[in-house]
């Protein structure tokens, strides 16, 4: 080895030293003694490698400590947290699939909270003393607010539709119009999950117009099922046509086939008065006679994940004695959430308040531009001029699928730096504790007011300070030569 190499490896120090070292007892701290030492011996070995790596004549003459330890410190620190993680969302996608989909309202949590810390009656007949289903608490509570005849939660909306398929058309032919052969965020391709399943797709129409004739001509003896899929995060425009549920609902009954409805995003209040493209309620399509609608929890429902099964008691009773609901179940935290969610929803005024989901729609735009304005003043009172802050008006989006187009006017702050790129500024601020996700927008990180939870002010201007914390305060003082 060049002795160039040996010097600078016995630059490096101890770990006994290291573990000594004032700057670092914090992040020591969090950790178990034997874990932080294998923190601090993973930094180490990793520099031995980056220094054999570096030919001897590109070494530095001396190892610069402050460094090593700024980089224990943060291997500390991110190996005492949890790698899943909250974050500040303020791209302004409501139902933000990366970023959890729905928060939950605080009854949720609560009943959670409760679920999770004590035994419950998950599968327990409290008036028979015996054995119960886990389906049971829900489907009442389902069928009052849907009118459907009978209900089922899964996992999630996926696993609700692949149930559906594999029990009522398996190795038989479903009906699909080539218009609603789409892809849903996460690699949800309803071709895909008809081929899992068995089903053979059998396709009508064309991308952009489908009639009840291209179905019922379609129909054979080997047809099981007539599926309408809501297109999601997609739409054709213009000069389309798609058959409505009920005329497809009536058609399936004369034929005695399955009529089906993937609807997704599981709304059940009306969106129009927000300025919202009407979106299909769940009531709606359990009306319009479909034998199973299915629906995801955690969209505009506003729940925890989850996979929702309405419909007519024989289709859904089909699905109950299905080996694959077994693999399928939720677990308790989920109906606990779910079921605490859905009685919000008796009064509609609540569930406007309570659910964030719901309460993020709805919010009025005079409140949004009020705390852009206060969180404007609390970072320039903070960060001086290290931030060049504006407050603009802009586009919020539901997301998730659902009315994914579609635009609601909202207020995000737009924030410039005369020392870091947008892009870099960006980044910062996913490394800040809490993370904060924004968008970038013609060379401005905005962050949007509409997604925005309660207390996130605070936590975003503490976020804000130490992305910038290294910049000058001032202006001026950056340009004065020293
Ligand atoms: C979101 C969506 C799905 C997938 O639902 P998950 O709950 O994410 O499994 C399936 N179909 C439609 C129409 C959707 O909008």
């Amino acid at each position: 080895m060049d002795p160039r190499h040996t010097r600078l490896l016995r630059q490096l120090p101890k770990v006994d030293d290291i573990l000594r070292l004032p700057a670092l007892q914090e992040a020591v701290a969090g950790l178990p003694r034997s874990r932080a030492v294998e923190v601090i011996r993973r930094v180490l070995a990793a520099r031995r490698r980056e220094i054999l790596r570096q030919p001897p004549e590109m070494l530095p003459p001396q190892l610069e400590p402050a460094v090593l330890e700024q980089e224990m410190a943060q291997a500390l620190l991110a190996a005492a947290r949890p790698a899943l993680r909250r974050v500040i969302n303020a791209t302004g996608v409501i139902i933000h699939t990366n970023l959890g989909r729905s928060c939950l309202a605080e009854a949720a949590l609560e009943q959670i909270l409760v679920l999770g810390r004590h035994y419950s009656t998950l599968e327990y007949d409290l008036a028979a003393g015996r054995r119960g289903s886990r389906q049971a608490h829900l489907e009442g509570l389902l069928c009052e607010l849907t009118g459907a005849e009978a209900a089922l939660v899964v996992n999630n909306n996926a696993a609700a539709v692949f149930l559906c398929l594999s029990a009522l058309a398996k190795d038989r032919e479903v009906i699909i119009s080539r218009g609603q052969l789409v892809e849903i965020g996460g690699s949800f391709r309803m071709p895909d999950v008809m081929a899992m399943s068995g089903a053979r797709l059998v396709e009508v129409g064309t991308t952009n117009k489908t009639y009840l004739t291209d179905y019922e001509r379609a129909i054979t003896s080997q047809t099981a099922m007539l599926l309408k899929v809501h297109p999601s995060n997609f739409r054709i425009r213009g000069f389309t046509r798609e058959v409505p549920l009920a005329e497809l609902s009536a058609l399936g009954r004369r034929y005695g086939l399955w009529v089906m409805e993937d609807l997704g995003s599981g709304c059940l209040v009306n969106l129009a008065r927000f300025g919202l493209e009407p979106e299909p309620t769940v009531q709606e399509a359990v009306a319009a006679g479909a034998d199973l609608v299915t629906v995801s929890g955690d969209k505009l429902l506003g729940g925890p994940q989850a996979g929702i099964i309405l419909g007519r008691r024989e289709a859904v009773q089909h699905l109950r004695t299905h080996p694959l609901l077994r693999a399928l179940r939720p677990d308790k935290l989920t109906l606990a959430g779910l079921e605490a969610t859905l009685r919000l929803y008796f009064d509609e005024a609540r569930a406007f308040q309570e659910i964030p989901t719901l309460a993020m729609i709805a919010r009025p735009l005079p409140e949004l531009a009020a705390r852009a304005r206060r969180l404007r003043r609390a970072v320039q009172r903070r960060l001086g001029e290290r931030l060049v802050v504006e407050l603009v008006e802009t586009s919020a989006r539901v997301g998730g699928g659902s009315l994914p187009e579609e635009a609601l006017p909202s207020v995000a702050l737009a924030l410039t730096s005369p020392h870091l790129s947008p892009e870099e500024l960006e980044a910062r601020l996913r490394r800040a504790e809490p993370p904060v996700v924004g968008r970038l927008e013609r060379d401005r990180l905005l962050l949007d007011m509409r997604t925005l939870g309660e207390g996130d002010l605070p936590l975003l201007v503490q976020a804000l300070e130490q992305a910038t914390a290294d910049l000058p305060s001032s202006c001026a003082a950056s340009e004065t030569p020293e």
